[in-house]
Protein backbone atom coordinates (compact mmCIF):
# COMPACT_ATOMS: atom_id res chain seq x y z
CA UNK A 1 0.00 0.00 0.00
CA UNK A 2 2.97 2.84 0.99
CA UNK A 3 4.55 1.64 -1.96
CA UNK A 4 1.56 1.98 -4.39
CA UNK A 5 0.86 5.94 -2.74
CA UNK A 6 4.63 6.30 -3.23
CA UNK A 7 4.30 5.93 -7.18
CA UNK A 8 1.08 7.75 -7.59
CA UNK A 9 2.77 10.45 -5.57
CA UNK A 10 5.66 10.54 -8.01
CA UNK A 11 3.31 10.41 -10.98
CA UNK A 12 1.84 13.48 -9.63
CA UNK A 13 5.24 15.02 -9.39
CA UNK A 14 6.34 14.33 -12.38
CA UNK A 15 3.14 15.37 -13.90
CA UNK A 16 3.57 18.74 -11.58
CA UNK A 17 7.25 19.11 -12.77
CA UNK A 18 6.34 19.65 -16.41
CA UNK A 19 3.74 21.86 -15.69
CA UNK A 20 6.13 24.22 -13.79
CA UNK A 21 8.34 23.67 -16.77
CA UNK A 22 6.57 24.31 -19.46
CA UNK A 23 4.96 27.55 -17.43
CA UNK A 24 8.39 28.69 -16.77
CA UNK A 25 8.59 33.10 -17.54
CA UNK A 26 5.60 33.00 -19.37
CA UNK A 27 2.87 32.49 -16.51
CA UNK A 28 -0.93 34.38 -17.37
CA UNK A 29 -1.95 36.76 -15.09
CA UNK A 30 -5.36 36.21 -13.88
CA UNK A 31 -5.06 32.54 -14.29
CA UNK A 32 -3.50 29.53 -11.78
CA UNK A 33 -2.76 26.38 -12.02
CA UNK A 34 -3.81 23.71 -10.27
CA UNK A 35 -3.77 19.98 -9.52
CA UNK A 36 -5.67 17.53 -7.39
CA UNK A 37 -5.14 13.71 -7.07
CA UNK A 38 -7.42 11.55 -5.39
CA UNK A 39 -6.56 7.68 -3.90
CA UNK A 40 -8.17 6.38 -1.20
CA UNK A 41 -8.83 8.68 1.40
CA UNK A 42 -5.53 10.95 0.24
CA UNK A 43 -5.68 14.11 -1.57
CA UNK A 44 -3.22 15.79 -2.80
CA UNK A 45 -3.56 19.24 -4.06
CA UNK A 46 -0.92 21.45 -5.45
CA UNK A 47 -1.62 25.14 -6.64
CA UNK A 48 0.65 27.68 -8.87
CA UNK A 49 -0.89 31.66 -8.66
CA UNK A 50 0.89 34.31 -10.38
CA UNK A 51 1.91 36.96 -7.51
CA UNK A 52 -0.65 39.43 -9.54
CA UNK A 53 -3.77 36.80 -8.61
CA UNK A 54 -2.79 37.10 -4.92
CA UNK A 55 -1.68 40.18 -4.09
CA UNK A 56 -2.35 42.39 -6.79
CA UNK A 57 1.87 43.02 -7.79
CA UNK A 58 4.60 40.82 -8.68
CA UNK A 59 7.70 43.53 -8.04
CA UNK A 60 9.95 42.67 -5.12
CA UNK A 61 8.32 43.50 -1.59
CA UNK A 62 10.19 47.05 -1.49
CA UNK A 63 8.45 47.73 2.04
CA UNK A 64 7.03 46.49 5.00
CA UNK A 65 3.39 47.17 3.41
CA UNK A 66 4.25 44.80 -0.01
CA UNK A 67 6.12 42.51 2.84
CA UNK A 68 2.73 42.24 4.94
CA UNK A 69 0.81 41.77 2.18
CA UNK A 70 2.71 38.55 0.83
CA UNK A 71 2.82 37.33 4.75
CA UNK A 72 -0.71 37.52 4.91
CA UNK A 73 -1.40 35.39 1.64
CA UNK A 74 0.93 33.11 2.02
CA UNK A 75 -1.14 32.40 5.76
CA UNK A 76 -4.65 32.27 3.85
CA UNK A 77 -2.92 29.89 1.15
CA UNK A 78 -1.80 27.88 3.98
CA UNK A 79 -5.44 27.05 5.08
CA UNK A 80 -7.06 25.13 2.16
CA UNK A 81 -10.16 24.18 3.60
CA UNK A 82 -11.18 27.84 3.56
CA UNK A 83 -10.27 28.52 -0.16
CA UNK A 84 -11.45 25.17 -1.54
CA UNK A 85 -14.25 23.85 0.48
CA UNK A 86 -15.31 20.21 0.08
CA UNK A 87 -18.51 18.48 1.25
CA UNK A 88 -18.55 18.44 5.15
CA UNK A 89 -19.90 14.55 4.27
CA UNK A 90 -16.35 14.28 3.22
CA UNK A 91 -14.95 14.81 6.34
CA UNK A 92 -11.44 16.19 4.58
CA UNK A 93 -8.98 17.22 7.34
CA UNK A 94 -5.43 19.10 6.32
CA UNK A 95 -2.72 16.69 6.85
CA UNK A 96 0.22 19.25 5.58
CA UNK A 97 -0.23 22.45 4.09
CA UNK A 98 2.54 25.00 2.87
CA UNK A 99 2.64 28.38 0.88
CA UNK A 100 5.56 30.43 -0.42
CA UNK A 101 5.87 33.05 -3.06
CA UNK A 102 8.93 32.14 -5.20
CA UNK A 103 10.24 34.03 -7.97
CA UNK A 104 10.45 33.49 -11.48
CA UNK A 105 13.37 34.16 -13.07
CA UNK A 106 14.16 34.86 -16.51
CA UNK A 107 17.49 33.23 -16.38
CA UNK A 108 19.09 32.21 -19.81
CA UNK A 109 19.53 28.37 -18.55
CA UNK A 110 19.94 26.95 -22.27
CA UNK A 111 16.62 25.71 -21.76
CA UNK A 112 14.91 28.09 -24.31
CA UNK A 113 17.72 27.92 -27.02
CA UNK A 114 19.84 30.48 -28.16
CA UNK A 115 17.49 33.45 -28.26
CA UNK A 116 19.07 36.65 -29.01
CA UNK A 117 19.51 39.57 -27.03
CA UNK A 118 16.04 41.38 -28.56
CA UNK A 119 14.03 38.84 -27.04
CA UNK A 120 15.76 39.30 -23.83
CA UNK A 121 14.68 42.92 -24.49
CA UNK A 122 10.93 42.06 -24.71
CA UNK A 123 10.48 40.71 -21.19
CA UNK A 124 12.31 42.96 -18.90
CA UNK A 125 8.71 45.06 -18.30
CA UNK A 126 9.57 45.38 -15.03
CA UNK A 127 11.98 42.98 -13.69
CA UNK A 128 10.05 39.11 -13.65
CA UNK A 129 7.42 37.74 -12.06
CA UNK A 130 6.60 36.48 -8.74
CA UNK A 131 4.40 32.87 -8.20
CA UNK A 132 2.84 31.40 -5.07
CA UNK A 133 3.38 27.96 -4.77
CA UNK A 134 1.51 25.40 -1.97
CA UNK A 135 1.22 22.15 -1.84
CA UNK A 136 -1.33 19.93 0.57
CA UNK A 137 -2.09 16.95 1.75
CA UNK A 138 -5.63 16.21 2.83
CA UNK A 139 -7.06 12.97 4.47
CA UNK A 140 -11.10 12.51 3.83
CA UNK A 141 -12.95 10.06 5.75
CA UNK A 142 -15.58 9.53 3.29
CA UNK A 143 -13.79 10.43 -0.07
CA UNK A 144 -16.93 8.89 -2.05
CA UNK A 145 -19.00 12.33 -0.70
CA UNK A 146 -16.19 14.59 -2.76
CA UNK A 147 -19.24 15.36 -5.48
CA UNK A 148 -18.23 19.09 -5.82
CA UNK A 149 -15.62 21.60 -4.52
CA UNK A 150 -16.53 25.25 -4.25
CA UNK A 151 -13.21 27.57 -4.80
CA UNK A 152 -14.14 30.29 -2.49
CA UNK A 153 -10.33 31.16 -3.31
CA UNK A 154 -12.15 33.58 -5.90
CA UNK A 155 -13.54 35.68 -3.08
CA UNK A 156 -10.07 35.38 -1.24
CA UNK A 157 -8.01 36.98 -4.00
CA UNK A 158 -10.67 39.47 -5.90
CA UNK A 159 -7.68 39.69 -9.08
CA UNK A 160 -7.80 35.81 -9.92
CA UNK A 161 -9.88 35.13 -12.82
CA UNK A 162 -9.39 31.47 -13.96
CA UNK A 163 -7.68 27.76 -12.48
CA UNK A 164 -6.83 25.46 -14.68
CA UNK A 165 -7.26 22.31 -13.29
CA UNK A 166 -6.17 18.50 -13.53
CA UNK A 167 -7.65 16.17 -11.42
CA UNK A 168 -5.98 12.60 -11.07
CA UNK A 169 -7.67 10.03 -9.61
CA UNK A 170 -7.32 5.66 -10.12
CA UNK A 171 -9.45 6.09 -13.18
CA UNK A 172 -7.49 8.68 -14.77
CA UNK A 173 -6.94 12.35 -15.41
CA UNK A 174 -9.32 14.93 -16.17
CA UNK A 175 -8.70 18.86 -17.09
CA UNK A 176 -11.28 21.51 -15.81
CA UNK A 177 -11.01 25.03 -16.44
CA UNK A 178 -12.71 26.81 -12.88
CA UNK A 179 -13.75 30.63 -13.34
CA UNK A 180 -14.50 33.51 -11.50
CA UNK A 181 -18.37 33.66 -12.26
CA UNK A 182 -18.83 29.87 -12.19
CA UNK A 183 -16.35 28.71 -8.96
CA UNK A 184 -17.48 24.74 -8.56
CA UNK A 185 -16.26 21.75 -10.07
CA UNK A 186 -19.07 19.14 -10.42
CA UNK A 187 -17.28 15.87 -9.70
CA UNK A 188 -20.72 13.75 -9.50
CA UNK A 189 -20.27 10.60 -10.99
CA UNK A 190 -16.49 10.82 -10.56
CA UNK A 191 -16.59 7.07 -9.43
ZN1 LIG B 1 3.72 37.72 -13.82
Amino acid sequence: MIGRIAIFASLVATQVYSQEHRELGAHEHGVGQMDIAIEGTRLWMELHAPGADIVGFEHAAGNADDRAKIDSAVALLARPLDLFVFPSAAECTVVEAKAEIEAETHEESGEEGGHDHDEADAHDDDGGHTEFHAEYALDCANPSAIDRIAFAYFETFPNARELELQVLTETGAQAFEIERNAPVLELAGRS
